[in-house]
Formats: C-alpha cells, sequence, structure tokens
C-alpha cells in the first residue's frame, strides 16, 4: 500500500502556522565563497532558528495539528539530539506535557537542554533496551502522540517552510543543496522547490559513512545500514522513512556524500569567513559546494540549507583547532 503523501499546499499551513513563532531565519551571501566556487551562493542560516536548528519548524507544526483531546495527552519522542529539543520547546510553547526518551548515557548537555525547555526525559539502557519498544510501552500508559523525528507529514511540512522561505526571499535558483539524515528536511524542501523554482536542482547531502539515502536512490527502495561513525551526528539515521523515500526518488536531481574532514574544514570556514557557529551536521550542504563534490556552472545561483548550530563548546574548540 502506498502512503498518502503530503503535498507543497501543507508546506503552505505550515508557514501560516509557523508565522510569528518560528524565526524567518537570515539568507548569508559570502563574496570568498562566491570567489571559490564561481556560483552565487545563497545561505539560508538555520542555525539562527530557535533552538539552534531548523528541526523547531517541523516540531512545532506537528502539535499545533493534533486535536485539543490529543494535546491533553501530551506527545512522546525519542532522540537526543536537535528534534528532543524542539518537541520539548514546541510543546511548552503550545502548553503541551513533553516525554523525551533518550539513552542514559547522552551527553549530559542535551539531556539539560530538554530539560531546560520543560520536556520530561525517560531514560533507557541502550545496550539491553530496544527504544521503540520502551516509546511505545510509554505510550500506551499515557495515551500520548508519537511525533518521530522525520517520517511524519506534518514534521516533512514543517521542515519545508524554510527552502519556501529561501526562494520567497531570492527568487528561483538553479540549484538547492540540502542535508540529509532521514530526510524530513530534504523532502520538505523538494515539495517547496518543486512548487517555486521547478526547473532547480536539488541534491541531498549525506555523511561519506551513513550513504544509505544514495544506496536506496541507487536500488529503489530503502536499504538500512548499520549505525554509521561520523561527525554528523544529526545525519547518523540508519535509514530514510516510508514518506520520506518516496518523495526523494521521485524528485531528487541526486544524493552525494562529504567526508568528516570536509566537514570540519567546513565548519573552520564558517567560523573565520563568516563569522557563524555551524554545527558538523549543518556543514554537510556547503561542504559539497565548497568542495566541488557536484561540478556547477559559473555564475549558477544556488540555494544552501545551513541546517543548525548546536555542537558542544569542546568539540568546536577540538575542530578549530584543526
Ligand atoms: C535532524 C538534522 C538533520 C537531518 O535532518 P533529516 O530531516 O533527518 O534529514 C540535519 N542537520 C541537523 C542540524 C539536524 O538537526
Amino acid at each position: 500500500m502506498s502512503p498518502v503523501l503530503p503535498t507543497y499546499s501543507d508546506v503552505v499551513r505550515a508557514s501560516e502556522i509557523l508565522a510569528g513563532v518560528a524565526h524567518r531565519t537570515p539568507v548569508l551571501t559570502s563574496t570568498t565563497a562566491d570567489g571559490l566556487t564561481g556560483a552565487r551562493l545563497y545561505f539560508k542560516c538555520e542555525n539562527f532558528q530557535r533552538m539552534g536548528a531548523f528541526k523547531f519548524r517541523g516540531g512545532y507544526h506537528a502539535i499545533s495539528r493534533l486535536t485539543p483531546e490529543q494535546r491533553k495527552a501530551g506527545v512522546i519522542t525519542f532522540s537526543s539530539g536537535n528534534h528532543a529539543q524542539a518537541i520539548a520547546l514546541a510543546a511548552r510553547l503550545l502548553g503541551v506535557e513533553a516525554t523525551i526518551v533518550m539513552p542514559e548515557d547522552a551527553p549530559a548537555a542535551k539531556k539539560a537542554a530538554t530539560q531546560g525547555y520543560g520536556g520530561k526525559v525517560v531514560t533507557y539502557d541502550r545496550y539491553k533496551d530496544d527504544r521503540e519498544a520502551v516509546t511505545r510501552a510509554l505510550q500506551q500508559e499515557t495515551g500520548a502522540a508519537l511525533i518521530p523525528p522525520y517520517d511524519h507529514a506534518d514534521v516533512i511540512t514543517g521542515q519545508g517552510t524554510a527552502a519556501k522561505e529561501l526562494f520567497d526571499e531570492v527568487g528561483e535558483l538553479d540549484y538547492l543543496f540540502v542535508c540529509l539524515g532521514g530526510g524530513g528536511l530534504l523532502s520538505g524542501s523538494l515539495l517547496s522547490a518543486k512548487a517555486l523554482s521547478p526547473s532547480c536542482k536539488v541534491y541531498g547531502v549525506e555523511p561519506e559513512a551513513g550513504n544509505d539515502g544514495q544506496q536506496s536512490l541507487r536500488k529503489g527502495q530503502v536499504v538500512r545500514i548499520p549505525a554509521p561513525k561520523t561527525l554528523a551526528d544529526g545525519a547518523a539515521t540508519t535509514h530514510l522513512g516510508d514518506l520520506t523515500f518516496p518523495i526523494i526518488r521521485d524528485n531528487v536531481t541526486d544524493i552525494v556524500t562529504v567526508g568528516d574532514d570536509q566537514l570540519a574544514q567546513t565548519m573552520r570556514f564558517f567560523a573565520q569567513r563568516m563569522k557563524i557557529v555551524v554545527e558538523p551536521t549543518g556543514c554537510l550542504a556547503a561542504a559539497a559546494v565548497l568542495h566541488k563534490v557536484v561540478a556547477i556552472p559559473a555564475g549558477a545561483r544556488v540555494g544552501v540549507i545551513i541546517s543548525g548550530g548546536n555542537v558542544d563548546l569542546e568539540a568546536y574548540g577540538r575542530l578549530m583547532a584543526g
């Protein structure tokens, strides 16, 4: 059975719901980056989004679509990364209780950030317990609505509002580069690109060590891989979703990969040249452009989504030192 896929009109509805709540993030340009590539680059800076990443868009949109009864029972998700913080913050803004299931050994800073936004953290043993089983048991107990990090129509269309804002601001583009984990951001961006800039070539960019999306595109079906080891922790997913895969398969130009060294170099470029803090995963799309993984003709207009800026300062310091 094929699932009902979201469309661009759902992205428009999401953008109406997010107006005045999510930040309309800035689009930066850089003469240095243009000089290095020969293209005209437009960086959509979701590192300046609330809680530091685009995930706020999908999380808020999904919770705001729940009925009053569903809201009373709260929401639940499993994540130790940006999605956890997004759900915690969005739930607090909407007056909904949020439970976040995280591994016991998740970084203390991430647990604290999630709790700081009002989320209730429940931990499990990564080596003994199955995270989805833990989540399902809690969900049955409380009746909370599960909001997964990417394979959910309202999450996908919420994420698609970032690319919509980019096209609304700078007009049609020749290329758009988007990072790829589970595919929420890429599939949402594809819906916006198809409607607002139909001839734009859209590339997904994955970490080299976790190229399940690229393999899936080649094979024509979702390929699962073991948990990859990469600097890009936000894209260390093991498979695309039942909704994100068909949207990506039918609309993406191609999926390419970049290595950890290229991510670290791109982080330093952003710090030194553009004065912005970007987390390793947030550098995926830019790394593919700056390292010319895709040949781009001179003068082309290229959109690049910078997806987030949440990085532990100690790790940041080490990466800055090279
Ligand atoms: C979640 C995340 C991604 C990957 O997004 P998907 O929707 O899972 O593809 C990329 N960058 C950052 C900063 C993220 O938090």
